[in-house]
């Protein structure tokens, strides 16, 4: 049975009374490539937005395997149990290239999916990267209109998807486990950069002692780079989602981390770089679509093409030509 098309005043009241029947509905408004939708999708984030923003954004990446979902499980339930309520989305690329998800294959969060104070919600399918980013942004902005105070971003270590999320969160977390030795030599520089925390997970059972040892070597390496965020100095520590060891210690230190960034009256300037990255990758969407879909380009583009193709045109000229 197709469901009633809600009005844009329904959905609105609905989110911002923390319905997530309704949210999710908004959610998938906002997803819909469907020209009919997107007028009510932009009204909506409109009356939506100056009821965002007042929640934790915490992002956090890891390989497939790391333990994302058991530790986003062991830490949502933390905060429901104590009153407050956990929207968890994610950015997953590989969903658009290869049509199968890294982040959504199983069934994820089971015991989290029952807690009447979580959303999670999937990775929007299909688009580029930077769709499926602006998708997960403005749905985070409609979670916190419903009164979600805390808002786990999640994503894999593929292509530019952890980039993305860093621009779209306060604290950014890598969640790392032992390999075995090469530990330091088996992530990427760029990825700890950007960390405010590289938390090693598994660190239980027969793990836990090469789980701290890694945890040291990593504390030596922090130490060398220059912190993401200005005024804080990025930490390493270990936990066991599975036992829900350290979790709460994990989570403490991101409660730290906007304490003592609120102190320091730098807080609100994090939030402030957000929006300027918000702009700017809205920005460059659409001109890249404006450019794409512009009459002279669709002509010339197949013919410029076939002429870089077989070397009659040179690659720099051809831009020059389409850009003119
Ligand atoms: P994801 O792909 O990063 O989301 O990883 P999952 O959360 O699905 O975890 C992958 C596997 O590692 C699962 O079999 C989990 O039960 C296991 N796992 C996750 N966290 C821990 C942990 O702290 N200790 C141990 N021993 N296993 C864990």
């Amino acid at each position: 049975k197709k469901r009633r098309t809600l009005s844009a005043d329904e959905v609105v009241d609905g989110v911002l009374a923390g319905d997530r029947t309704v949210l999710a509905r908004a959610v998938t408004l906002i997803e819909s490539r469907a020209e009919a939708h997107r007028e009510t999708a932009r009204e909506i984030l409109r009356r939506c937005l100056p009821h965002a923003g007042n929640s934790v954004r915490l992002g956090i990446t890891g390989t497939p395997g790391a333990g994302k979902s058991t530790f986003i499980e062991c830490l949502g339930q933390q905060i429901c149990a104590k009153g407050g309520k956990i929207a968890v989305l994610a950015v997953d690329p590989s969903s658009s290239r290869t049509g199968g998800s890294v982040l959504g294959d199983k069934t994820r969060m089971e015991l989290l999916t029952r807690e009447p104070n979580a959303f999670i919600r999937p990775s929007p399918s299909g688009g580029a990267l930077g769709g499926v980013a602006a998708k997960t942004r403005e749905a985070m902005l409609l979670c916190e209109a419903a009164g979600f105070d805390h808002i786990v971003i999640e994503t894999v270590g593929v292509g530019q998807s952890e980039v993305a999320v860093r621009t779209m969160v306060d604290f950014f977390l890598l969640l790392q486990i032992t390999g075995g030795g090469d530990d330091l030599q088996g992530i990427k520089k760029g990825v700890i950069e950007m960390a405010d925390a590289i938390v090693i997970n598994k660190a239980d059972g027969a793990n836990l002692r090469p789980a701290q040892i890694a945890c040291g070597e990593f504390k030596r390496v922090l130490h060398y780079l220059n912190p993401y965020t200005d005024g804080w100095a990025p930490q390493a520590m270990t936990c066991s989602a599975l036992d829900g060891s350290g979790v709460d210690d994990v989570w403490a230190m991101v409660l730290r981390f906007c304490s003592e960034l609120k102190a320091a009256e730098k807080f609100s300037a994090i939030r402030v770089e957000q929006n300027r990255q918000w702009l700017h990758s809205l920005l460059r969407d659409a001109v890249l679509q404006r450019f794409y879909q512009g009459k002279s380009v669709i002509e010339q583009l197949p013919q410029i093409e076939h002429d870089v193709a077989s070397g009659k045109l040179p690659v720099v000229e051809a831009v020059e030509l389409l850009l003119r």
